[in-house]
């Protein structure tokens, strides 16, 4: 779409769209070449209990090294996996890696759950049950260890097929999240529809709860409804005390932020879990 001319018929938009593409050119160049040389990495960041405040849990976050350096963030390079395709082999990778290290956690004394995330586009490609239970099978981990995180987006793209995918998956003992809740905007309504069992509460309502009125009040609201709803309340992006208490008081049954530990290395999440005596 063009969408300014000049008088000669140049287009002004021109030079900043192939600019743009060239980006993005460049992050596909780049992970292409990371997938085949083995450097994509996985962190993980703490999901604690919120009342007991020990380790429950960990998110497993993509990172992408280029010569040991990290160059681009999951908010620039995911998108581009998702419009070139290259996010299936991404995402199998992730979730392959992310098992089994959380089966090897299992093993060494500490059952905790490993949250994945999964891209639209992953999630619609044929296949991918198959893929999912072929890792459970491969890695041998205990299914309702695993967790994929969706976005409401992912959950309201294909209809009957897509609520049917997701009970498929929940029979085989994974559990599903709902992540960034509160930035779509049919949230409320279409909730009941959603066979998950967790909700994530998205960073910017956290992050505002404390000066906000408004926000904690719709915050709470979203809290109460989903206990309502039998489902698990996570906040995300807790990153202060006063945050974190308010989560608490208002009933919300899990957190994550850098209060509780920002997403590491697995050495590092392995000393984490040591110190915490999770067994
Ligand atoms: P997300 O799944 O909502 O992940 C939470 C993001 O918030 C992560 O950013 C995390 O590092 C960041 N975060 C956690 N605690 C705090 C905090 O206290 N304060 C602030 N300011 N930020 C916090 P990250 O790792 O850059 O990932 C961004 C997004 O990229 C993720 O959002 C997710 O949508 C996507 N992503 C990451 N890894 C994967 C993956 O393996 N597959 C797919 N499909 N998407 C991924
Ligand atoms: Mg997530
Ligand atoms: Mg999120
Ligand atoms: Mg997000």
């Amino acid at each position: 779409e063009v969408k300014n001319q000049g008088r000669d018929g140049y287009c002004f938009y021109a030079p900043e769209m192939s600019q743009r593409s060239a980006a993005s050119q460049r992050i596909e160049n780049v992970l292409r070449h990371a997938l085949m040389h083995d450097e994509l990495r996985l962190q993980y960041q703490p999901k604690v209990d919120a009342k007991l405040g020990h380790i429950v849990g960990a998110e497993a976050l993509l990172r992408l090294y280029v010569q040991g350096e990290e160059m681009f963030t999951p908010d620039q390079f995911i998108p581009v996996a998702e419009d070139t395709g290259l996010i299936v082999s991404i995402g199998t990778w992730a979730l392959r890696e992310a098992c089994m290290q959380a089966r090897t956690w299992q093993r060494e004394g500490h059952p905790i759950s490993i949250s994945v995330n999964v891209s639209p586009l992953q999630f619609q490609y044929a296949g991918f049950y198959e893929r999912l239970d072929g890792i459970l099978n491969e890695t041998g981990l205990d299914p309702s260890l695993l967790e994929l995180e969706l976005t409401e987006r992912t959950m309201m793209s294909g209809g009957d097929g897509t609520i049917r995918l997701l009970r498929r998956i929940r029979q085989r003992g994974v559990r599903l999240s709902l992540d960034d809740f509160g930035t779509g905007y049919n949230s409320l309504s279409y909730l009941k529809h959603f066979p998950v069992d967790a909700l994530k509460i998205e960073r910017a309502f956290v992050r505002d709860i404390a000066q906000d009125a408004e926000t904690a009040a719709i915050t709470r609201a979203i809290i109460g409804m989903a206990r309502s709803l039998n489902k698990d309340v996570i906040a995300e992006g807790v990153e202060t005390e006063v945050q974190s208490a308010f989560l608490r008081d208002a009933g919300c049954s899990h957190m994550q932020g850098f209060l509780f530990g920002a997403p590491m290395p697995p050495e590092k999440f392995e000393e984490r879990l040591t110190i915490n005596g999770n067994l």
